[in-house]
């Protein structure tokens, strides 16, 4: 039986406007047998990210949705942290890019940054699954690496050239999309959420 109360024919909210995070949602839940019905779908407005942790951001979109809509609603709240620069871009990843989401400045900001011997980083990603009672549930997934410079590769999105993970050669710019997506702290977030729903 699942531990979680998200049974199949579930009516299941995806707080989130990007539609490339609707698309990897929507496929990753294929099998849960939820009806996805997107934020965008239904008009709800996209809450200010005021939180200081990934934990506070993705529990905060996700509630917004849940009690808008009276519906459980999935959100997630992802991004690079630095270890020389004490965890930063971290929960503003998005906003270091600023509104032209100019990566290759905010990239180049990270190397400006950090010395040659401090290249220590990870990605995080926080699920949360909140119902309208205010019950939540979060699932954190992380890849830890370093970061590389000059960026390599053309793949991916964001930060992608500049993070090599552990025990790769590659950067996640360089990786086919399959294999970036057996290891990241997206993945490892949706195996920690489906295994609880799933169990
Ligand atoms: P969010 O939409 O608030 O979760 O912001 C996530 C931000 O973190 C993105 O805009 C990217 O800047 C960064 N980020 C998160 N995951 C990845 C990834 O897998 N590759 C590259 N950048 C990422």
């Amino acid at each position: 039986m699942s531990t979680l109360p998200l049974a199949a024919g579930t009516k299941l909210v995806l707080a989130s406007h990007n539609k490339g995070k609707l698309a990897e949602f929507s496929t990753l839940l294929a099998d849960f047998g939820v009806t996805v019905l997107s934020a965008g779908d239904l008009n709800l407005p996209e809450p200010d990210e005021t939180e200081t942790t990934f934990a506070g951001n993705a529990a905060l979109k996700a509630l917004a949705a849940a009690k808008a809509t009276n519906l459980p609603a999935l959100a997630d709240d992802s991004g690079l942290c630095v270890s020389a620069l004490g965890g930063a871009p971290g929960i503003y990843s998005a906003r270091w890019a600023g509104p032209d989401k100019d990566f290759d400045a905010a990239m180049a900001r990270i190397n400006e940054g950090i010395g040659t011997d401090e290249r220590d980083a990870w990605f995080v990603c926080v699920l949360c699954l909140a119902f309208p009672d205010g019950t939540t549930h979060s699932f954190e997934g992380r890849v830890t690496g370093h970061i590389t410079w000059p960026p390599r590769g053309a793949k991916g999105h964001g930060y992608d050239p500049i993070f090599t993970p552990n025990g790769e050669t590659h950067t996640f710019a360089e990786m086919a999309e399959a294999k970036k997506n057996a290891i990241s702290h997206r993945a490892q977030a949706f195996a920690a959420f489906r295994k609880a729903c799933l169990a």
